[in-house]
């Protein structure tokens, strides 16, 4: 009797997460139709930092893991540049599913596998750079306070990327925390400084800037008006959160990849969650039309 009690609860709890299942895929579907025909669909930018099979971590994914999401995205999406991404919330008027895909910091062994399979794939990525660690072969502190002092990109190795078409930005000299610097001199000196030392190493120009850490208090509105100043087309955080097309689009929101490919699916098939996630900026984004500043900055 016992026994039975219990299967009839596990049948009931498997039922109801089936129905939740398809309860949230109507929901999912409707969204996606209603999203397409307003052109109002979202547009995701990912983030990955290290794709290695070797010193796991929350922010490494395996080469298996890593392809699989590739093979996922490219039969559901388009794979676009950080420009056309940026061309498509800016046009008011997006209904594909699009997303751009970019890596942060500089691990060594992104050039063992993850560039060289995006490369054959023929997809395009953006590759934001901590200046110092690459110049310096110092392991980022966050990597060395963990007594895992992962390999860094050489400064040949970035130059190769930049040979092979991918777009390299700027996310500043030491990986600090921008939002939590007072001394308007340091804000100045980690994020241009590590634009000019970018140019320097004949990879630019430089057009994008990702804020390390990338939470709303890791930014500052000094280092956006900065940005805009010096003539950067746009800046990305981290805020796990869509692009929506009537956007002013100088701010990049990005989706992480790391966790996983059950979760990366969840949300890039428009999990509602993940759809109503957009929480005040504690910032003014720069009233400027990005597209203008094409090609302004050399
Ligand atoms: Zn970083």
């Amino acid at each position: 009797m016992h026994i039975s009690t219990l299967k009839r609860s596990n049948r009931r709890r498997q039922w109801a997460a089936w129905f939740y299942m398809r309860v949230t895929q109507g929901q999912r579907r409707r969204l996606r139709a209603e999203l397409e025909q307003s052109g109002r669909f979202p547009i995701a930018i990912l983030f990955y930092h290290r794709v290695a099979d070797t010193h796991p971590n929350p922010w490494t994914i395996s080469r298996k893991n890593f392809s699989q999401q590739l093979d996922w995205l490219e039969r559901h999406f388009d794979i676009v540049t950080l420009r056309e991404a940026q061309n498509r919330i800016q046009s008011r008027f997006n209904n594909r599913p699009t997303v751009a895909l970019t890596f942060d910091d500089g691990y060594a062994e992104n050039c063992d596998f993850a560039m060289p399979e995006l490369a054959r794939r023929k997809l395009p990525a953006t590759y934001f750079v901590a200046t110092h660690p690459v110049a310096s072969g110092e392991p980022f502190v966050h990597d060395a306070q963990l007594h895992s002092p992962l390999r860094t990109n050489t400064i040949a190795e970035i130059q190769a990327l930049h040979r092979q078409g991918f777009e390299i930005g700027a996310h500043t000299q030491h990986h600090v925390d921008i939002g939590g610097l007072t001394d308007y001199d340091q804000v100045r000196d980690e994020i241009v400084g590590s634009i000019e030392q970018l140019n320097r190493w004949g990879v630019g120009p430089i057009r994008y800037f990702s804020f390390p850490y990338g939470l709303p208090e890791n930014t500052s509105q000094y280092a956006i008006d900065l940005l805009a100043s010096y003539g950067m087309s746009g800046f990305c955080t981290a805020y796990g959160a869509w692009n929506w097309p009537d956007s002013r689009g100088y701010h990049l929101r990005r989706i992480h990849a790391d966790p996983g490919m059950q979760t990366l699916k969840s949300w890039l098939t428009l999990d509602p969650r993940k759809l109503s996630d957009n929480r005040p900026l504690p910032f003014e984004e720069p009233d400027i039309a990005p597209s203008l500043l094409a090609g302004s900055f050399t």
